[in-house]
């Protein structure tokens, strides 16, 4: 979902933007206005993250899933150990890119739940460790992080502008747009400076985030459209008042439809509740055969997107930024009326 503030203006302006009498997509990356937008996108995203001078933002093509291979290869040598802990779908996917070009070490593997953060027993020699922030699919999230010596690598793909943290804690943030800020197209890579340089000869200039550092991140044409409509999302998260207002409300959504599915003897969620996404709710049903007439009684109401990754199966609730409180307000509202309909079913 994007907001409806970003659509509409997106709309207005996009035969004619700041009276170039061109729309946006038509007119230079190198034009005095597109480098203006380019800059300002890069400051809000740095003032509403709170991005140290000390990391570097790269805008990039080809989406979270090729930083699973551009992270290797901008970081280690093709014998260097890395770890990675693997909670599911996403990050086993990085763990398999990751292992054409670095020896992976898998650390630690749970599905609902993420283990003892104390009681990994990560690689003495290990590079740096990876994790998924917020696996999408089945919604766990991390809540606290390992404390270590080495640099944490982490997919922020799902769950990026949804809270303040602490970017000093990270060595490397890396999120696909489409999730939680605007359209797809774009990546955006947040790197700790001392972690620049150290590419592999072989990496592609493409893939090699020095490259976008030395360029303002157009060493090549980049996706222009995607980068208007971020910054578009990121001006509107500073008029809703940054992103820890924007958490407050996130974190209010995801305890409602949690709250609801824990005291329900219809809906169940199978995450770890100290580890539950604030962005995925996932949901599954005791009697199964109740799935399709959910999907088809919530759409017919308005309610879309509720089916859940075929992988995983049941529903998810993806309520990122964009989604007001009262469409979760309508999905609960929904689903007690579901549950009492069908509770003798
Ligand atoms: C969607 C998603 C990806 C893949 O993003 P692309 O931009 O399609 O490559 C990677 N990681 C996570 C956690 C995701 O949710």
């Amino acid at each position: 979902m994007l907001p409806e503030e970003v659509m509409k203006k997106a709309q207005a302006e996009f035969l004619d933007w700041k009276n170039t009498g061109m729309s946006v997509m038509e007119i230079s990356h190198r034009s005095k206005e597109f480098m203006q937008l380019a800059s300002k996108m890069e400051a809000d995203l740095r003032e509403i993250m709170s991005i140290p001078d000390n990391y570097k933002i790269i805008f990039t093509h080809g989406g979270a899933s090729l930083q699973f291979a551009a992270i290797p290869l901008n970081l280690v040598a093709e014998n260097d150990t890395v770890d990675y802990i693997n909670t599911g779908v996403w990050s086993a996917k990085a763990i398999k890119e990751a292992s054409r070009f670095a020896k992976v070490n898998v650390v630690s593997t749970s599905e609902n739940h993420i283990a003892d953060l104390s009681s990994i027993n990560f690689s003495d020699d290990a590079k740096y460790l990876h994790i998924c922030q917020n696996e999408t699919i089945t919604g766990l999230e991390f809540q606290s992080l390992p404390s270590l010596d080495k640099p944490i690598i982490a997919d922020f793909s799902s769950t990026i502008l949804s809270r303040p943290i602490n970017i000093s804690n990270y060595g490397v943030i890396y999120a696909g747009s489409q999730k939680n800020i605007g359209s797809a197209g774009l990546a955006i890579v947040i790197v700790r400076q001392d972690l620049l340089g150290r590419a592999r000869g072989s990496t592609p200039n493409l893939m090699n985030w020095q490259t976008y550092v030395d360029n303002n991140s157009m060493f090549n044409t980049p996706s222009t459209y995607s980068w208007y409509l971020a910054g578009l999302v990121f001006e509107w998260i500073k008029d809703q008042g940054g992103v820890s207002k924007i958490a407050e409300v996130n974190k209010r959504k995801a305890q409602k439809i949690y709250t609801l599915i824990d005291n329900s003897k219809l809906y169940y969620n199978e995450v770890e509740r100290n580890v539950r996404s604030w962005m995925n709710v996932t949901f599954k049903f005791n009697n199964k055969e109740l799935e399709a007439k959910f999907l088809q009684e919530s759409k017919d109401i308005g309610l879309l997107n509720l089916k859940g990754h075929k992988a995983y199966g049941g529903m998810r609730a993806s309520i990122y930024n964009a989604m007001p409180e009262e469409g979760v307000d309508a999905l609960v509202q929904f689903m007690q009326i579901f549950e009492k309909e069908n509770s003798s079913l």
